[in-house]
């Protein structure tokens, strides 16, 4: 087993610069707090919340059909929503339960959805090069079930071989057996993140996820020694009693466990829209001023351990593949977050999953029994979505270019939609001068780049590109603060 040991004087300071020569003065806790408004995380443009109803079935079919002998390699993701027990900041689809029997029968719908799916695609001839197991918690299902899972996975769709696929799932240290990790690696997953959210057993007791260091630590281990491609970390900042210092101790241990890839998500808390986080004390919780200073810390220690910003509360080795595809250009965002495969398609089995098309984004029922009833009358489960008009796929562009990237050329972007840059956004150029004034943004004639210092703030910048956020709603979405 690996022995932590613990470097907490890696210097923290604003300004210090790291090893890979980033800055950790990507970080000003003034434009934190001037910036630090509610907006949505872009997986997707337009974003989930204007999804609509009037969207079904046949909208789904009729986009399926013009790409029906497309040989564009696809994107499976597959929402397995169980859980044992339940966490209280939870804002997931899931079902919290101890009843095995459930599982049963949805892996037996989940099946067939997977076979009408099938039936749309020129499956064969499309390898899956990215496959996710998403929840909820995918290690509920035992061993038998997961097999089971991906031996019809492979039976309905084309799982490739190809070394570079991205075969990954997410794991819950509490429901993760040595066992298990020698069948996932077998059954083809090559990447695996772990549900870490903190170390501090006070915290971990505010938000009933009691997990020890030493089982992590040991499940750690045998990942590495199974050549897993990839492990990444999911942390969460703002949960109760976390402060600078809480925080700092759980990123020594986090850092000393030196996972690839770090996902470091905002805590947003929503008690009157998740009923779970009615569970905890609104007083636990840091302030403002304090999340600020917490988010602070967190990207000083990872940038001085060596750990790449890459925006969105996303942190990576110099050495992972996703630093690499963005050297390269070729980084997309999806709703996993940031990726190393463009697919072209993306297809959600499962409650909740989202579908993604060229020009549509599909969604299946969240309550588990409507999706049953859809499915025991041979129809897809599509609750809602939306038909993409020629102004979102542009915007959609633009989007992706600063959240993967981080700059955009408006020379390239008129070359591929036919538009005039500068007219079409010619709001949203105005408004990022206020931007510019802070040092967030570079404009030239022919870019928008959002310098180091404006990491922090890509969200807002591509919320200026976002028509829908100015247009009138009948219900106002809940997004989390940028901070
Ligand atoms: S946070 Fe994850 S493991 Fe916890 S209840 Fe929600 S879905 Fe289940």
């Amino acid at each position: 087993m690996t022995m932590i040991t613990i470097d907490s004087k890696q210097s923290v300071a604003a300004g210090a610069v790291a090893e890979n020569g980033t800055s950790a003065s990507y970080v000003d806790p003034i434009l934190l707090e001037k910036y630090d408004v509610r907006g949505p995380r872009y997986t997707s443009y337009p974003t989930a919340d204007r999804f609509h109803e009037d969207f079904g079935e046949r909208d789904l079919l009729g986009e399926m059909g013009e790409n029906k002998y497309s040989i564009a390699p696809l994107s499976l993701y597959i929402h397995l929503p169980f859980c044992n027990t339940l966490c209280y900041y939870c804002g997931c689809n899931k079902v919290v339960t101890n009843v095995r029997q459930l599982v049963r029968k949805y892996l037996d719908y989940i099946r067939k959805e997977m076979a009408l799916m099938r039936l749309q695609f020129n499956v064969y001839q499309r390898p899956v090069t990215q496959l996710h197991w998403g929840g909820g918690t995918p290690t509920f299902l035992d061993e038998a079930e997961m097999t089971e899972l991906m031996h019809y996975t492979a039976k309905y769709f084309n799982l490739s071989n190809e070394s570079q696929r991205d075969y990954s799932i997410e794991v819950d240290p509490r429901s993760l057996t040595l066992s298990k990790i020698d069948l996932l690696r077998g059954i083809g997953f090559n990447r695996i993140s772990i549900g870490i959210q903190d170390f501090d057993p006070r915290v971990q007791k505010a938000v009933n996820r009691v997990q020890n260091l030493e089982t992590i630590q040991e499940q750690v281990d045998y990942i590495r020694a199974r050549s897993f491609r990839s492990l990444n970390f999911d942390l969460i900042y703002g949960l109760p009693h976390q402060s600078v210092s809480t925080i700092d101790a759980t990123l020594d241990k986090v850092i000393a466990l030196a996972p690839d890839r770090i996902s470091c998500y905002n805590y947003a808390h929503l008690p009157d829209r998740f009923q779970p986080q009615q569970r905890i004390n609104a007083d636990d919780l840091p302030t403002p001023a304090e999340k600020i200073r917490i988010f602070s810390h967190i990207v000083a220690r990872l940038t001085a351990a060596n750990y790449l910003y890459i925006g969105m509360d996303h942190f990576v080795k110099p050495t992972d593949s996703l630093a690499r595809a963005k050297a390269e250009g070729k980084l997309c965002r999806n709703f996993q977050g940031y990726s190393i495969l463009k697919a072209a398609d993306l297809v959600g089995i499962g409650i909740s999953s989202i579908s993604s098309f060229s020009h549509v984004y599909s969604q299946n029922h969240k309550d588990i029994q409507r999706y049953y009833a859809c499915l025991d009358e041979n129809r897809l489960p599509v609750a809602k979505g939306i038909a993409l008009s020629d102004d979102d796929v542009v915007r959609r562009d633009v989007i992706q270019q600063l959240a993967c990237y981080r700059q955009l050329s408006k020379k390239t972007i008129e070359e591929t939609h036919k538009i005039c840059f500068d007219s079409l956004f010619a709001d949203a150029l105005t408004m990022l001068n206020r931007y510019r004034e802070d040092r967030i943004v570079e404009l030239s004639a022919d870019e928008v780049k959002i310098s180091d210092k404006g990491t922090p703030f890509i969200r807002n910048i591509c919320m200026l590109f976002d028509r829908y956020l100015a247009e009138p709603r009948t219900k106002t979405p809940t997004f989390s603060r940028i901070i």
